[in-house]
């Protein structure tokens, strides 16, 4: 599944879905309205449906560009059966916490007087919920944060 964020991480879109029913790869399409209750569908699940987990889909298969693709006419043909990937859900915080980092950087840190953390230019900092989440998302802590202990 290939999705789009927004700059706390929530999907906003899903630009592509694939299954794979043991023989092959098939895209699955739909348009307009029965495309945002996919969007919808996929995210009322906790975590949110995502590769690993099994789903049923019923629908007219078609080739498109080469490649096998499968059209739902309406969100009732697009069923989780069984989730299987329950990783969390990442996102970032929209308001400051004391978790924080660069978006374009690999440290994170944990105090508001680190003068790493203090030389950040404002709007590419992101805070995080948790060290935790920092750490998912590939970042380690600052050296500076760490020997400080907070
Ligand atoms: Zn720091």
């Amino acid at each position: 599944m290939y999705v789009k964020r927004d700059k706390y991480r929530h999907v906003i879109n899903i630009s592509r879905i694939v299954i794979n029913d043991g023989t092959g790869n098939l895209d699955i399409v739909a348009f307009g309205k029965t495309r945002e209750e996919l969007l919808n569908y996929i995210l009322s699940y906790y975590p949110m449906i995502k590769e690993g987990d099994y789903v049923e889909v019923k629908g007219k298969i078609s080739v498109y560009n080469g490649k096998y693709e499968i059209i739902l006419n309406d969100i009732e043909d697009f069923k989780l059966i069984e989730k299987r990937n329950f990783e969390r859900d990442i996102y970032l915080s929209s308001t400051p916490t004391n978790i924080y980092a660069s978006k374009y950087g690999k440290k994170y840190h944990t105090s508001k007087n680190c003068p790493y953390g203090k030389r950040l230019k404002e709007e590419n900092i992101i805070y995080f919920y948790s060290e935790d989440d920092a750490k998912v998302l590939g970042y380690e802590k600052c050296k500076w944060c760490e020997e400080h202990g907070e």
